[in-house]
């Protein structure tokens, strides 16, 4: 009888293989996403075959067999993404886990933000690819720290041989795998630097197809100037050019996004290669001495001192500060929570009002402004500020060219009171304003998360779900994704995040990190 039944299911058996050969091994097997490959398309039904780190096939029921299989039913399969605007100098080994960033879908960052990185490229790519980290790691070269190594914090213009010594080390820079240079034109020494010699920086840059990022000069009143600035130096230089954090401070700015975006699309029609990226919280983090007079911060933390014992300057410093405050409409510094203050972590959530109140001194401007010097004169602290409008943050968010940014680095968890966007960033785009106000599709998101970047980059083979492409890959519920940081808890990982592989291995599995370091250095491709 069962001899009978073989022979009789041969046939059958025989056509069946011809058209299903056997089915091709390999190391990991997705089965049964919602793939949403990052090109901007919607989802699918499909299966990813990952081998050796990389894509090895993509698509609709794949005949394949995995070493290792996931079932990713009724979860949404997309590319890790990229964070365009990270600061992650001097934290690489405080967490190699990179957990914040993990949790929150992030398979690479970008560093060297806001004019600050290392110089020697070379070295920093040895450090990253020999410390091993859980996410990939590019840079750009910050101009803070390439004009402070020739030049210290000197409040004056570079001279030829200056300016010649700069263009060397962007010059090397780019040459050892930098994806482009950096400006921080609030911070010191680079508020101190004029346009021509940005300028001339970054056609180093260019030289090597590498983009131009820029913190520009204003973010408030005259963010009309600042981005025809860093429009000039993309003309210039012949460089595509991505404005940081891209916003509207101070309330009597809210509503300019109406003014700012169409700069930006005015450029691209022009032929500037110009997009920019944007965090999606109101509040900014950064130092309080971007409260201070410019002047005052030149030559380092003894001159600073030193100018602000003199009572005329002090008297000088908080006229300057009143006045700023009056032009935002503020009657105190509420605005301004202390996120982090090494002489006094119980100041760290505290605004300089409550701060000032603390100290006994009397609630009026005036003394909160003293409180500020005062915290200046012992080395400075960080700040959350909170000063932006949520329809410019909207009008932002929707513009194509904008991506999403962090503006933050690994974050050591439990420590201080840093700005939620360490920790939320991505979650909240895809849970807030994908999910709840529909302001973007989960593909345009994911779009502006991974292959925008990776192309604005021109980082080889990554920010797509695509055959020969690294498998930085995240599978995640696009129904339980949520940021939980907040300004007062902002220690919290973001949830819904399931599986993330980096280079094919895999770093969160069921919302757990493995402990697996599998990140590198990520070049620009050479064109
Ligand atoms: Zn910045």
């Amino acid at each position: 009888m069962k001899s009978i039944l073989l022979f009789a299911l041969l046939p059958f058996t025989l056509f069946a293989q011809q058209k299903n050969p056997v089915a091709t091994g390999c190391d990991l097997l997705i089965r049964n996403g919602k793939i949403i490959d990052g090109g901007g398309n919607s989802w699918y039904y499909g299966d990813i075959a990952v081998n050796d780190g990389k894509i090895a096939a993509v698509g609709r029921q794949l005949n394949y067999t995995g070493e290792k299989t996931i079932d990713a039913t009724g979860l949404i399969v997309a590319p890790g993404f990229i964070d365009v605007h990270t600061h992650l100098e001097g934290d690489e080994t405080k967490d190699p886990n990179a957990t914040n960033f993990i949790m929150d879908g992030v398979t690479t960052c970008i560093t060297g933000n806001c004019g600050s990185s290392n110089t020697d490229i070379g070295k920093y790519l040895h450090f990253i690819d020999s410390l091993k980290l859980s996410i990939n790691v590019a840079t750009l070269i910050g101009h803070n720290d390439v004009r402070k190594s020739v030049m210290g914090r000197a409040n004056r213009d570079a001279t030829p041989e200056e300016l010649q010594k700069m263009e060397e080390i962007v010059d090397q820079a780019m040459k050892d795998g930098a994806v482009g240079f950096s400006t921080g034109l609030i911070y010191v020494p680079g508020t101190y630097t004029k346009t021509p010699e940005i300028v001339a920086l970054a056609k180093e840059a260019a030289k090597y197809n590498g983009i131009y990022a820029t913190h520009m000069r204003d973010e408030g009143d005259s963010v009309t100037y600042a981005i025809e600035e860093a429009l000039t130096i993309g003309r210039e230089a012949k460089i595509p050019v991505e404005i940081s954090h891209f916003k509207l401070s101070g309330q009597h700015n809210w509503g300019r996004s109406k003014e700012t975006v169409p700069m930006i699309e005015a450029a691209r029609k022009e032929g500037i290669e110009v997009t920019i990226d944007q965090y999606p919280y109101t509040a900014s983090s950064t130092s309080i001495s971007t409260l201070i007079p410019d002047e005052i911060l030149a030559d380092g933390q003894d001159s600073i001192r030193a100018r602000l014992q003199n009572p005329a300057t002090r008297k000088y410093v908080i006229k300057y500060m009143l006045g700023r405050l009056k032009k935002r409409r503020l009657k105190h510094y509420d605005y301004t929570v202390v996120s982090y203050y090494s002489p006094d972590t119980t100041y760290n959530g505290k605004s300089i009002e409550q701060i000032n109140l603390m100290k006994g001194r009397k609630h009026k401007k005036k003394f909160e402004a003293q409180t500020i010097i005062d915290l200046m004169m012992t080395g400075g602290a960080g700040a959350v500020f909170h000063g932006m409008g949520d329809e410019d943050l909207k009008r932002i968010m929707k513009y194509p060219f904008n991506m999403f940014a962090s503006d933050a680095s690994i974050r050591v968890f439990g420590s201080g009171m840093p700005h939620p966007r360490g920790y939320g960033t991505n979650a909240r785009v895809l849970a807030k304003y994908v999910r709840d106000e529909k302001l973007l599709s989960l593909q345009q998101a994911i779009y502006k998360l991974a292959k925008l970047p990776a192309v604005n980059l021109k980082l080889e083979k990554r920010g797509e779900l695509k055959v020969g492409y690294y498998a930085d890959v995240i599978i995640f519920d696009p129904a339980k994704v949520k940021d939980q940081a907040s300004y007062d808890k902002p220690h919290q990982y973001s949830l819904g995040m399931i599986h993330v592989f980096v280079n094919g291995i895999q770093v969160l599995k069921n919302n757990v990190h493995t402990g697996a370091t599998p990140g590198r250095f990520v070049k620009k491709v050479k064109m």
